[in-house]
């Protein structure tokens, strides 16, 4: 499906957003991949939300990506009884145990044995990415009296922070194992993991996932922030998981924090998700906040590949305006003037490789003349990430025969990707790109475009040939002998 923009949406689906209707309306509105949250829900609705997207692509014809997020080890409170939420009052008593029975305004259960052990009277547990605060009054082997300090609405599963204790944590939880061995066999386009906290940690899921899924690090805890680098290196792509970032560290660390990594991801030709409260208060009401609008534009000028809706879209009243506000926010955003200044000034010296000189030249090409688009080959999508790294001014088309690869490659910034039959000489690679270019609206039969490829074909990473390539063309050819 044509965008008319170039930074990407991500929805995370749940409750409200599950139905295939919903999720039709959701991609037709702007989402261009979708979240399945692995700690909310069981395999089965999984199963039922990764079947609903999977027909919606193949009804509209336009690859749609779908990340699973894995839990990690990620402390959560457990079940509520009744409407499975109740309001915590400043001043009122409230106790975690390890008891299985549904929680209410008093207790709850918290599944984890190893945080008992480590509290201590005058330990504070913050709930639902730090909004509610407790502090443990008294506690033994499994159970932490607490009194709330700031209140609010706790639910179901919500997640538990502790930030003045060290917990021995393992990066992949069995649970983790499961469902991540789940999700591959699916079908899932991105594993995310949360709170990974070293290389090692990308390493070990991707043995996991064997070639099935390409793997995205969530940053939220001090480690990796601290080892950005190292775990960059061994990840496909990063989401700045500023929820539990904003907790682990203080809050005002955040901002900073989300610029570096999305100048470092670029520069890694890697696509970076800015995700969590990006427009929160759209839960509940049908209009964003004016700051929230201005988060959304902020991460847009930073050159973000995407944006993400959690809750917004997965428990909110308003999954379609929400979307509609990004994609607007982001159609505004890309038409000033004042963007493409700063994306084009925060480009990097490219390495000195063939293909880094040739989408150098597409993008000055592009931005030199009347070329409407820039189109690629790019059967892994290495040499399509390397065009969007270049943040050229007019639309990428990639064009792979590999379903997955234009799947995979719905997060990154401005791509547009395109199925198309396998080539074998140069000839057709610019046909079949021109009939791209022109049957999704991209160029009129009037117009130029680029075109690149690595000949011979297939071999991965070869891209040295550019053209730019009169849309007339395929008429000049059409009929003529192979
Ligand atoms: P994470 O730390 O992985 O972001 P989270 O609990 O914050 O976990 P989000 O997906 O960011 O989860 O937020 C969505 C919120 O919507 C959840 O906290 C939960 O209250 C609600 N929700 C209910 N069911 C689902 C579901 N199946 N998928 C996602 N969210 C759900
Ligand atoms: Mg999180
Ligand atoms: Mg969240």
């Amino acid at each position: 499906m044509r965008r008319h923009r170039n930074v990407k949406i991500v929805a995370t689906l749940g409750p409200a957003s599950s139905s295939k209707e919903m999720i039709r309306t959701l991609h037709e509105a702007g989402a261009d991949v979708f979240r399945l949250n692995m700690s909310h829900g069981g395999h089965e609705d999984v199963a039922a939300r990764h079947r609903a997207i999977r027909e919606v692509e193949a009804e509209l014809g336009s690859p749609i990506g779908i990340l699973a997020d894995l839990q990690g080890p990620k402390l959560r409170v457990g079940v509520f009884g009744g409407e499975g939420a109740f309001d915590l009052q400043v001043g009122a008593p409230f106790r975690l145990d390890l008891d299985a029975a549904p929680g209410d305004a008093t207790r709850v259960q918290l599944p984890h044995k190893e945080i008992f052990e480590a509290l201590e009277p005058g330990s504070s547990l913050l709930v639902n990415d730090g909004k509610i605060r407790l502090r443990v009054q008294e506690c033994g082997p499994d159970f932490a009296n607490c009194v709330v300090v700031v209140g609010g609405t706790i639910s179901n599963r919500k997640g538990v922070n502790v930030p003045d204790v060290v917990l021995p944590l393992a990066a992949l939880s069995e649970k983790d194992r499961r469902d991540l061995e789940f999700v591959c066999e699916l079908g899932v386009d991105w594993l995310a993991l949360s709170f990974v906290q070293r290389a090692a940690d990308v390493e070990e899921a991707r043995a996991l996932a064997r070639g099935r899924a390409s793997i995205l690090s969530k940053i939220e805890k001090p480690a990796a922030v601290n080892d950005f680098d190292g775990i960059l290196a061994v990840s496909d792509g990063i989401m700045v998981a500023r929820g539990d970032l904003g907790v682990e560290l203080p809050v005002q660390n955040v901002p900073p924090i989300q610029k570096r990594l999305v100048r470092k991801c670029r520069a890694a030709a890697k696509p970076v998700i800015v995700a969590t409260q990006m427009l929160e208060s759209m839960i509940e009401s049908p209009v964003p906040t004016r700051a929230e609008v201005s988060d959304v534009a902020t991460a847009i000028y930073e050159g973000a590949d995407a944006i993400m809706l959690s809750a917004e879209s997965a428990a909110g009243q308003y999954p379609r305006e929400a979307v509609s506000t990004m994609d607007a926010v982001a159609r505004e955003v890309e038409s000033d003037p004042t963007y493409t200044q700063i994306i084009e000034a925060s480009r990097t010296v490219s390495r000195k490789t063939v293909a880094d000189g040739i989408v150098a030249a597409a993008r000055e090409i592009a931005e030199a003349t009347d070329v409407k688009a820039i189109a690629c080959f790019s059967e892994s999508g290495t040499t399509a990430l390397l065009v969007a790294r270049e943040r050229p001014r007019v639309p990428i088309i990639a064009l792979t025969s590999i379903e997955k690869t234009a799947r995979r490659l719905c997060l990154s910034w401005g791509i547009n990707c395109v199925i198309a039959d396998p080539v074998d000489r140069f000839k057709k690679a610019v046909l079949a790109a021109i009939h791209a270019a022109v049957g999704q609206g991209f160029a009129d039969p009037t117009d130029r475009i680029v075109v690149t490829a690595g000949v011979p074909f297939n071999t991965p990473g070869s891209t040295n040939i550019l053209r730019v390539a009169p849309c007339q063309e395929r008429l000049v050819y059409e009929g003529e002998p192979e």
